[in-house]
């Protein structure tokens, strides 16, 4: 059962946010950034393959894993909490999806104008124009014995493509991160899912949207919580929490 509080705040919310974490995929079989490192990857550290100056270095040893890591994102499905999260939309006036997760598995279970604070492994884009291809990449082969593939050319200029996600050093997207900490500013409740709640700005989401009045719920199998009002936690998988809170909130 899910306190009638939270239904209730859920009910006549006008603007709901959801923010999603590498929880949410993990309930799809996608490896998490660091598990991702286990087979082919293992001898490596992640933070050795995730800069600007790996990929100068080893353009086509980065390269290799990004489109490793691409295929397995179109190999695995949505799962009832991407479902749940694009059925919520269609019950309040407003939602705002922000995910730091890099994959496309909620724009596939529905959800539209999902905010990407860490990119996309979809949208690879020059290293020296910036522009992103004008058809979206054949899915990836299998990456060679020695893991490495050639990253393709630019169609623009001479560049070559990089993945679009956001390594370390590198700054988030800044207009996501505007539309993010704004829509976290305006909305009645915010939803947080599968999200550790450390690391930046995992944090400052729910704390900024708590500031500003919101009800704050936190769906997590270790869920934690800060404040003693208007701040709650649903503990258990994303996949069968928010399926009941749609249930339980709109029938549905
Ligand atoms: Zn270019």
């Amino acid at each position: 059962m899910i306190p009638s509080s939270q239904l209730a705040a859920l009910r006549t919310a006008r603007h709901l946010v959801v923010f999603t974490g590498a929880g949410v995929s993990a309930e799809s079989g996608i490896p998490t950034f660091r598990d991702s490192l286990t087979g082919l990857w293992q001898r490596f550290d992640a933070a050795s393959l995730a800069t600007l100056e790996a990929y100068q270095q080893h353009p086509a040893l980065v390269w290799g894993w990004y489109e490793w890591r691409r295929m397995h994102v179109l190999q695995a499905q949505p799962n009832a909490a991407h479902q749940a999260i694009a059925e919520l939309a269609r019950h309040v006036p407003r939602l705002t999806l922000v995910t730091q997760n890099v994959d496309d598995l909620h724009e596939r279970a529905g959800s539209e104008d999902v905010i990407h604070l860490h990119g996309s492994l979809h949208h690879p884009r020059c290293v020296v124009c910036g522009r992103e291809p004008s058809k979206p990449l054949p899915p990836p082969d299998e990456p060679a014995e020695g893991r490495r593939l050639e990253p393709p050319k630019c169609e623009y200029c001479d560049g070559r493509l990089r993945p679009g996600v956001v390594w370390f050093g590198e700054s988030m997207p800044a207009g996501a991160l505007d539309e993010a900490f704004a829509a976290a500013r305006h909305c009645d409740v915010l939803i947080s899912v599968g999200t550790s709640g450390v690391v930046y700005p995992a944090a400052e989401m729910p704390e900024r949207a708590w500031r500003a009045g919101a009800t704050i719920i936190h769906v997590n199998p270790q869920p934690s919580v800060t404040h003693d009002e208007r701040e709650y936690a649903l503990s258990g998988p994303a996949g069968l929490v928010l399926p009941r809170l749609l249930q339980e909130a709109f029938g549905s």
